[in-house]
């Protein structure tokens, strides 16, 4: 193995694993340093996103998606099972054996593409010198030196001061994804995307859970109308989320945990058999830099980056979620190929308005660009179609009619501005939105595009059409 590159890149997540690659097909000389280990105890590549994150939590909403769908919708379809029941343990498998073979897969990519696959903890030296060390013991394995660093060391969660997690009964995400059987009572604090998800996977599989949420609005990031329809229907699936609501302690005690909150400035209890803490995640850089390093952190501790990702030291960039931006794979890897062709030839963009969303509960909650209410507040003149998928056929023959795609245009210029999304499959939907957007779309121009029928996908040709009050299967 070499000691000297062209590149080092110091995490193996979506971020890092992906400018690795991206780097050594550019013709640079790549190493990627890794520190995630399994819980076994071996290395594995992928970060958080394949190893606790992304990956995990979808095999899991997928797995309790289709338990629901069999206890209370296979019978419209005409098909009746009785006494169905979940094997906790085996989808937990299922899940585990998923994950083995996604980060296995980045393992045979890096070989394939000749980067150097280093296990270790990076810590950047002066001089571009990175020394690597086992992450559990702190031993020194090797030093290497690059010519360009990419620092894409991700997030970590952030704790809740007042209830420690004992990784048993309280736990973060990467605990509640390895539940060993259905808790009775679920709470979770934070209603945000982790909480809403892993929320929705134990409460399809029987859980009673209550969702304990900070903010007086439930999901302020997204659009209002779509807001609104999420929160009543997840309330109809029996979620409880409880707004103004704020944790002050929890502790276990004989009948299970006790969490006490404020709400509305009454004191107030909730007791749980479990406890998921889900209130964001923050940027993680430990034992990174050296004191007296000239990369700086902000307020927040994200590594501070110029437009081309580039930190305050020439050559050395950061990507994903160790900076500043939506904490999202995709968003990540978009950063990591920008930087890796910046490198190799001063090219690389990624255009951060046009990064989707996508909430993985059921319906699914989707969007790209801005919202109604953001629009408002910036003066800029509107005008919004929506459709429901109530109105189309492929919905209907699904059983999956709840839901709606609202799309938001100049109203001068027709411009498309965001595209807002609740109901079946919308994650894979925004995407004819993101296209739409990159291209800097009118809504006449989707309005005028053919789309195949019956889709899902005519919800969002009528939304179009509804822009310009045209839509054909409601009333305009
Ligand atoms: P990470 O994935 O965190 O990877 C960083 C890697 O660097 C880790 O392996 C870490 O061990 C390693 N590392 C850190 N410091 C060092 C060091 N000094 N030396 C060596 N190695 C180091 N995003 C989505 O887009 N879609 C989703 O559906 C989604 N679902 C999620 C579900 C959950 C439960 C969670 C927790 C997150 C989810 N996310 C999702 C967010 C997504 O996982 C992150 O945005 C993404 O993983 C960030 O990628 P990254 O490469 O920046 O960091
Ligand atoms: P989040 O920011 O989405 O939500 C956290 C929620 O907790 C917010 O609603 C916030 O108001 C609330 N909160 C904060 N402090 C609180 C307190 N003391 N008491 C009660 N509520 C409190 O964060 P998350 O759900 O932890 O997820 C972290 C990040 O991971 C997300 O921002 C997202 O970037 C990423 N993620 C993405 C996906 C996806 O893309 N589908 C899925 C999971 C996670």
């Amino acid at each position: 193995m070499n000691n000297s590159y062209d590149v080092i890149v110091i995490g193996g997540g979506p971020a890092g694993y992906v400018a690795a690659i991206r780097c050594a097909q550019l013709g640079l000389n790549t190493a990627c340093v890794d520190q995630f280990t399994r819980a076994d105890k071996k290395p594995a590549l992928g970060g958080t996103c394949l190893n606790v994150g992304c990956i995990p939590s979808k095999a899991l909403l997928d797995s309790s998606e289709q338990f629901h769908k069999l206890n209370h919708q296979f019978s419209l379809h005409g098909i009746h099972a009785d006494n169905a029941r979940i094997n906790v343990g085996e989808m937990i498998a299922r899940k585990n054996k998923i994950v083995r073979s996604l980060t296995l897969g980045i393992a045979t990519l890096f070989k394939n593409n000749d980067v150097d696959s280093i296990f270790g903890h990076g810590r950047l030296l002066a001089d571009k010198k990175v020394v690597v060390s086992n992450p559990h013991t702190g031993e020194v394995t090797q030093t290497i030196s690059a010519q360009n660093i990419i620092l894409a060391t991700g997030s970590e969660v952030t704790p809740l001061p007042g209830v420690p997690f004992d990784n048993e009964f309280i736990v973060d995400s990467a605990g509640a994804l390895n539940f060993d059987h259905v808790p009775r009572r679920l709470g979770v604090i934070g209603a945000g995307v982790i909480g809403l998800e892993l929320g929705s996977v134990w409460r399809r599989l029987g859980s009673e859970v209550s969702i304990l949420e900070a903010m007086n609005k439930f999901l302020p990031t997204a659009d209002k109308n779509i807001a609104r329809d999420a929160q009543r229907q997840f309330k109809q699936q029996g979620l409880n989320i409880k707004l103004e609501a704020q944790v002050s302690a929890a502790t276990l005690g004989p009948g299970g945990i006790e969490v006490r909150y404020t709400q509305a400035g009454k004191q107030k209890t909730l007791e749980v058999d479990r406890l998921i803490v889900a209130i964001g995640r923050r940027p993680y850089t430990k034992n990174l830099l050296e004191p007296g390093s000239a990369i700086t952190l902000d307020q927040h501790g994200f590594i501070n980056t110029d437009q081309h990702l580039q930190s305050n030291e020439a050559g050395v960039y950061a990507i994903g979620d160790c900076i500043n931006g939506p904490m999202l794979a995709h968003r990540g890897s978009e950063d990591g190929i920008a930087v890796a062709e910046h490198i190799a030839n001063g090219g690389g963009h990624i255009n951060y308005d046009n990064v989707p969303w996508v909430i993985y509960t059921a319906p699914e909650i989707a969007w790209v660009g801005k919202t109604e209410q953001t629009l408002r507040a910036e003066g800029v003149p509107i005008k919004s179609g929506t459709f429901p998928f109530a109105a189309t056929g492929r919905a209907k023959a699904m059983e999956e009619t709840g839901g709606m795609v609202k799309i938001i245009a100049h109203a001068e210029t027709d411009r498309v501005l965001g595209v807002h999304m609740i109901g079946p499959h919308v994650s894979e939907l925004i995407s004819e939105a993101v296209l739409a957007m990159e291209f800097h779309a009118s809504a006449e121009d989707i309005a005028r595009t053919v789309h195949a029928h019956p889709t899902l996908s005519e919800a969002v040709h009528e939304a179009a059409l509804a822009v310009g009050k045209a839509a054909i299967h409601k009333v305009n």
